[in-house]
């Protein structure tokens, strides 16, 4: 975008959001007739346009495989709008809730009601998905909502604002895109909520931009997601659950797992399995047709230093893919790596990762896998793999905090309607999904109607006997 442009859409952005909370005021908030139809209008648009979101993401990734659009894109929010649309007339229902005996015969009662303009800010890893639920969910929720996808995907963007554009006013739904200074600005707004999907350390500046309004965030944020495997559970259901986790969109997913925590006594079996399952699933390494390109030059770098930073540090590092110069590959691919003896001096055992590459750390007891993860910030995902009903399973539910735990799979718990996803410390605030992303996205609005008689209502000064039976 052009430097000009960036600035007028700067100046833009408070009249867009006068022009949503006038509509709001205006026309009051949406009955359940009102959001089922423009949910269904949202779901048959994503369904009507899908190859259009499928190339743009192609076009913005270099190579997306088509097949994970689809399944971790479009399928998603489609399916996140299915479920809004069946539970959205028990999500709404006002709650009864008790009155006490001495303010018998009183009614209290709980009514969800819209926030108002809801800002969502997306990332560009799943471009699709992490606009369109979170939007799906301001929606059912009877919100109007201000999208600002991600700068680094600029034909997925495009493709959304044409898709919104076709289904909602702008003054229900608008899409705002730019770089790094309408980006700031658009946190800096004073909506009613603000949901921003993206990195830790951008998250703590939207908080901080967000708390000069009091503008209450939802932060999906990132981490590192450990998967720890119990003793003797390394085996191919395993090691394939964490490939897949591992390598879908070339491990640029939020939720995939990080680094693995292995027995020292499985580790060359773990090695050989995940040799094995990888070359099974992309035997032409990162040049085969269902693995993906890293997004930007800039990725590419990071995660080629992240290696290098490795290997200067005495790490084994270890490249998964047919013997191809990596620079033959089309684009930006970078294969699958597996890196043995990693310490916390390495860069890659501090930062999120982010990308096809999976340390194994070693441990000798289940305290001391616990006492790692728990030595570290909160992890958004972590995943066990074992005896789901055994001691080991036990001990990492009990004595670990993650935002979500997967147990014999990676990445599904995203796709449970019916859970709550979001992080915890460092990986994230509030959740969205199924009731919770309802509820977050609504004031829970505590009603109380006074009835004819009341014995509270009756305790006026000068207090007398009355007001002893009450305090007893
Ligand atoms: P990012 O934090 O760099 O950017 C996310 C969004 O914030 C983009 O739209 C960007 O334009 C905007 N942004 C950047 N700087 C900003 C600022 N100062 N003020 C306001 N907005 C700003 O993240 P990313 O690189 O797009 O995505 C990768 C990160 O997102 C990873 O850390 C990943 O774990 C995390 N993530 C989390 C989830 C989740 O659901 N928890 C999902 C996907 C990605």
């Amino acid at each position: 975008m052009e430097q000009s442009d960036e600035a007028d859409t700067v100046r833009a952005l408070g009249d867009l959001l006068a022009a949503q909370k006038q509509a709001y005021l205006r026309d009051g908030p949406p009955d359940l007739g009102a959001r089922l139809s423009r949910l269904k209008a949202l779901r048959g648009a994503i369904i009507a346009r899908r190859s259009a979101l499928e190339d743009a993401v192609m076009a913005d990734f270099g190579h997306r495989p088509v097949a994970e659009t689809a399944l971790m894109e479009v399928l998603p929010a489609c399916e996140t709008i299915r479920y809004l649309v069946r539970h959205l007339r028990r999500f709404m229902a006002p709650q009864r809730r008790h009155v006490g005996w001495a303010f018998q015969a009183g009614r209290a009662r709980i009514e969800y009601q819209p926030l108002g303009v809801v800002g969502v800010i997306a990332p560009w890893n799943y471009p699709v998905s992490l606009a369109l639920t979170p939007l799906a969910t301001a929606i059912a929720a009877g919100n109007r909502v201000m999208l600002k996808p991600s700068e680094f995907t600029p034909h997925t963007s495009a493709a959304l604002k044409t898709l919104l554009a076709d289904v909602f006013a702008q003054d229900e739904v608008t899409v705002v895109t730019g770089g790094s200074d309408v980006a700031k600005a658009f946190a800096a707004l004073p909506f009613d909520h603000l949901l921003f999907t993206g990195s830790t350390q951008v998250g703590r500046s939207i908080m901080k931009a967000a708390s000069e309004n009091l503008v209450p965030v939802t932060l999906e944020l990132g981490g590192k997601s450990p998967a720890i495997i119990e003793p003797g559970a390394v085996n191919d259901r395993t090691v394939s659950s964490i490939a897949y986790g591992k390598l879908a969109n070339a491990g640029q997913t939020c939720i995939a797992p990080d680094y693995v925590l292995v027995h020292e006594d499985d580790r060359l079996s773990f090695v050989r399995r995940y040799g094995e399952t990888v070359a099974r699933l992309f035997p032409d390494g990162s040049a085969s047709r269902d693995y993906a390109a890293i997004i930007n030059d800039r990725h590419h770098a990071r995660l080629r230093g992240l290696l290098e930073d490795a290997e200067d540090r005495g790490a084994t590092v270890t490249r998964l893919g047919p013997a191809l110069d990596e620079s033959e590959n089309a684009g930006r691919k970078l294969d699958p790596y597996l890196l043995l003896g990693v310490d916390d001096g390495m860069q890659v055992m501090r930062d999120e990762i982010f990308g096809p590459l999976l340390p194994v750390v070693t441990y000798r007891g289940m305290e001391d896998a616990i006492a790692y993860v728990n030595g570290r910030p909160r992890p958004l995902a972590l995943y066990f793999f074992g005896e789901a009903r055994g001691e080991a399973c036990r001990q990492v539910r009990a004595q670990t905090t993650s935002g979500n735990l997967g147990i014999n799979a990676t990445l599904l718990h995203f796709a449970q309607e019916d859970l709550p996803f979001g992080g915890v410390g460092e990986s994230g605030i509030g959740a969205y999904h199924g009731i919770e992303g309802f509820r977050r996205l609504s004031h829970a609005k505590g009603v109380y109607a006074q009835g004819r008689l009341n014995l509270a209502s009756l305790v006026r000064p000068p207090y007398g006997w009355l007001a002893r039976l009450v305090l007893m």
